[in-house]
């Protein structure tokens, strides 16, 4: 599964600060692998990986302070794109009765959708709906339907097995427009296979009857089948939108990702149970997430990053057992720390009421901008200076001020705001540290 794989590959980015070209190679092995497990056709799988795998290399991800989780951010995005960026209702927009044609392989939800649309249309948007059978070669299929109407209050049709598919289609659009239905909805046969006859059948009846929606119902569970069925539906109709059903069972819905890319068209609905209220509108968003396990994968990436964050602060706190002082390069890491923590705000809230007491009142909490800038300051001195920082004169100091970018006062008031930090962690030195980065991370 694709939460399983992705938790394995971001295990191995664990105490990696970057994502580099060669970190992003493994793990998107994983999502490859992950996405073909999950049911996703190998075209498919190779577009999203090329996506995603240029996505990740720009800037955006690979300077983030969480690159694990600005790549499953991408990873995400990406799906949904794919899927189709929003959910796209049904177009209706026509001269009623608008029909609806339903076309799919047997056993794939075509009747009970059938019954769910009609439902749907009568209640959320006060429809007038008629429904028929043309499955004339199933035993009960018609009586199947009559059954779907009744249980919802809905107008059914009657048809008869001697009848043509299409005779059955004129006559219930005639029966429509004269008692003034909204929609018709035609429900028709299918076979267990892709079959010539079936598809000339269903093509004969598109031309007859003009659909405005011809809706392809495919069944989540077929995996890696439903892309052929797609694909061979797609060509012998125009389709105008999907229904991906048995969404409530284990697919992973993988499939929605595939048979969207071979038909290009939008998925419309997913069904969630035999129950005719088991009617979903599809949301990419929602089915990207599904199909990455998101909560558990981020959840992942907490973790992993809290671990990145033990190793600093647990670094600082030996070194500053050991006696030696709290000089810029710790600060500088610091203040990585806390941006990572979300600001110095989000850490300040934090710390125990006796420690930031002692820190000098009304000083205002640098945002993310800000502390870019006083690392780029730390970045313009020489190691020396970073360890010694008692060194930085005037003249040290108009050098680095150029050096970064920013004026001289800048400079003075980063030095001020270290030796305030120096001081707390004097405070802390006395075996503090390890508690405070523990009432951070709570
Ligand atoms: P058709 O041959 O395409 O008309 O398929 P049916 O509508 O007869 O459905 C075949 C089987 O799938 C039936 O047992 C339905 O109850 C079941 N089914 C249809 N849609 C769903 C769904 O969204 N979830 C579940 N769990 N079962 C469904
Ligand atoms: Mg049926």
């Amino acid at each position: 599964q694709l939460t399983e794989r992705l938790t394995g590959a971001l295990k191995t980015l664990r105490g990696q600060a970057r994502l580099s070209e060669s970190n992003i190679q493994d793990v998107l092995r994983e999502v490859r692998i992950a996405l073909l497990e999950a049911d996703v056709a190998l075209p498919v799988v190779k577009e999203f990986v090329d996506t995603v795998r240029r996505e990740a290399l720009g800037q955006a991800v690979l300077s983030s302070l969480t690159p694990g989780q600005a790549f499953i951010g991408v990873v995400h995005q990406v799906l949904t794109r794919l899927m189709g960026e929003q959910n796209e209702g049904l177009n209706l927009a026509t001269q009623p009765p608008a029909v609806i044609l339903m076309a799919g392989l047997q056993g794939a939800g075509k009747t009970t959708t059938a019954g769910k649309l009609a439902k749907w249309l009568k209640e959320q948007q006060k429809k007038k709906v008629l429904l028929v059978s043309c499955d004339i070669y199933r035993p009960a299929a018609i009586e199947q339907l009559q059954i779907l109407s009744q249980s919802i209050e809905v107008d059914f049709f009657p048809s008869f097995a001697h009848q043509a598919p299409e005779e059955i289609a004129l006559a219930a659009l005639d029966h429509a427009r004269h008692h003034y239905h909204d929609v018709l909805i035609v429900d028709t046969a299918g076979r267990l296979a892709i079959d010539e006859a079936m598809m000339q059948e269903i093509q004969r009846l598109h031309q007859t009857i003009h659909p405005v929606e011809t809706l392809f119902v495919v069944d989540a569970m077929q995996g890696q089948d439903a892309v052929n069925t797609a694909r061979a539906f797609g060509e012998a109709l125009p389709l105008t939108g999907i229904i991906l059903t048995k969404l409530d069972g284990d697919a992973r819905g993988g499939a929605a990702l595939s048979v969207r890319h071979v038909t290009q068209r939008p998925i419309k609905f997913i069904g969630v149970g035999e129950k005719l209220t088991g009617l979903e509108a599809f949301h990419p968003e929602r089915m990207a997430s599904r199909i990455l396990g998101m909560g558990d994968v981020l959840s992942l990436i907490e973790e992993a990053q809290r671990s990145v964050d033990k190793t600093e602060a647990e670094k600082l706190a030996k070194k500053l057992k050991k006696g030696q002082s709290f000089d810029l390069e710790d600060f500088k890491s610091q203040l990585q720390q806390m941006r990572k923590a979300g600001g110095i705000g989000a850490m300040m809230d934090k710390l125990p009421a006796q420690l930031s007491r002692g820190l000098a009142p009304g000083t205002a909490a640098p945002d993310d901008h800000a502390l870019r800038r006083i690392e780029g300051i730390i970045n313009a001195m020489t190691p020396l200076e970073r360890r010694r920082p008692e060194l930085l004169k005037a003249s040290r100091k108009r050098r680095i001020a150029l050096g970064s970018g920013v004026q001289v006062q800048e400079v003075n008031r980063l030095l001020a705001q270290f030796e305030q930090m120096q001081k707390m962690m004097k405070m802390l030195s006395q075996g503090g540290m390890t508690k405070m980065m523990r009432g951070m991370r709570n």
